[in-house]
């Protein structure tokens, strides 16, 4: 079968069969005699143009056939196995990889090495199991101790096996002097809510005060706290965990803003919501706490002056969302072509906001109209924050 494969994708094979050409010209040198140019197999040459010819997979199953397992060819075997990986072949990565374990012979260094990448086989092959065992093996050794770790915790995180995160990240912070108590107070989070969710609400409130003990900043530990203490009736200690929200991260407010509202209408205590609003309002702007003041003028006095307010806050402010909540707003006291116009105005303002997103990952950019935690895309924690601007918040 021959590969339509791109030059370069079979370039790195080009650049290993270069290598192996050098390795066993020197052998059969050293062989024969100092003065007599070397010599390489018809095999070598067979390889070559297979390659050439753009047919990898017969060009390597060549090469590997023709070189030995040894000490002095063990790396290029791993590469080739490596090279096989990122081609997505997993399989034949595997099997050059445990061809090389297989071997009793080999140092214990470059075993450990081909283990190693025999682990991340594993993982792209989605053996998790395996993978997990043989990074736990290494990590035993004192080999590869701190990318086996790494690996170990993006395991335990696919497995949604907190409790072993949180282990497994607490040994990487003293293994790579880095820390990773923002990822371990997200775990103790993931942790709550399964405690909160099997009606455990005590225990999940434990939980997010280890969250918080882990990270101060941890505002998601705060929100479920916010939500817990709420549910069971203690509005009061809600409306300070979710007040907390403003110290840790001021762009997130936006997310908290409506469950403290609600709690202070529990509470009945009205005069709190407009203050705090204001506050917010002139502090840190944004469209939610816009529309939540004007929802407040709405109730208080009527829907004009509530417009009124929307339209002074979009001059110093633009907002799509906003001018949608000034036209639902309006629509109620327009009539005749005004109203019509109204009408066609609100179907536009609708259709804008319908494919825009509402997050994005200030790592790698990726978007969505749900808030996560953890991003889909590049696997961060906290990654995730309110679009700002005209077009959101
Ligand atoms: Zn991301």
């Amino acid at each position: 079968m021959i590969d339509n494969t791109p030059l370069f994708i079979v370039l790195p094979f080009i650049v290993i069969a270069f290598m192996l050409g050098i390795f066993l010209g020197r052998k059969n040198t050293e062989k024969n005699s100092v003065s007599s140019p070397f010599t390489l197999s018809s095999d070598y040459f067979k390889g070559l143009n297979y390659l050439l010819n753009e047919q990898t997979d017969k060009a390597i199953d060549v090469f590997v056939r023709m070189l030995e397992v040894g000490e002095e060819t063990v790396d290029t075997h791993i590469s080739l196995g490596n090279l096989y990986r990122q081609r997505g072949e997993v399989e034949q990565a595997i099997k050059i990889h445990q061809n090389i374990i297989a071997k009793p012979s080999l140092s214990l260094v470059k075993r450990n090495d081909a283990l190693y990448e025999l682990a991340r086989d594993y993982m792209n092959a989605g053996l998790l199991d395996r993978a997990e065992n043989l990074f736990l093996e290494l990590i035993e050794k004192q080999s590869h101790v701190p990318p086996a770790l790494k690996r170990l915790l993006s395991i335990y995180q696919q497995e949604h096996d907190w409790e072993n995160a949180i282990l497994t990240a607490k040994k990487l912070e003293s293994a790579s002097n880095k820390s990773y108590s923002q990822q371990v107070a997200h775990f103790y989070c993931e942790l709550a809510l399964v405690k909160y969710q099997a009606g455990h609400s005590r225990e999940a409130l434990k939980l997010v005060k280890k969250a918080l003990g882990t990270d101060k900043q941890s505002v998601r530990a705060s929100i479920i706290e916010g939500e817990i203490n709420r549910n069971l009736g203690n509005c009061k200690a809600a409306t300070r965990a979710y007040r907390r929200v403003e110290q840790q991260d001021p762009l997130l407010i936006s997310e908290v803003l409506e469950s403290l509202i609600q709690c202070y209408k529990e509470l009945n205590n009205t005069k709190e919501i407009k203050a705090y609003l204001e506050h917010v309002l002139n502090k840190y702007g944004g469209i939610t706490s816009i529309l939540l003041y004007a929802q407040q003028i709405q109730q208080t006095a009527d829907d004009k002056s509530a417009a009124l307010f929307i339209v002074d806050s979009l001059r110093k402010k633009p907002s799509i969302r906003g001018l949608s909540s000034l036209i639902d707003i309006s629509l109620d006291f327009t009539k005749g072509t005004a109203h019509d116009n109204l009408m066609i105005l609100q179907e536009i303002t609708n259709k804008l906001l319908e494919n825009k997103p509402v997050y994005q990952c200030i790592q790698c950019g990726f978007n969505g109209k749900s808030m996560f935690w953890h991003c889909p895309s590049c696997k961060s924690w906290s990654s995730i924050k309110p679009i700002q601007g005209i077009e959101g918040e």
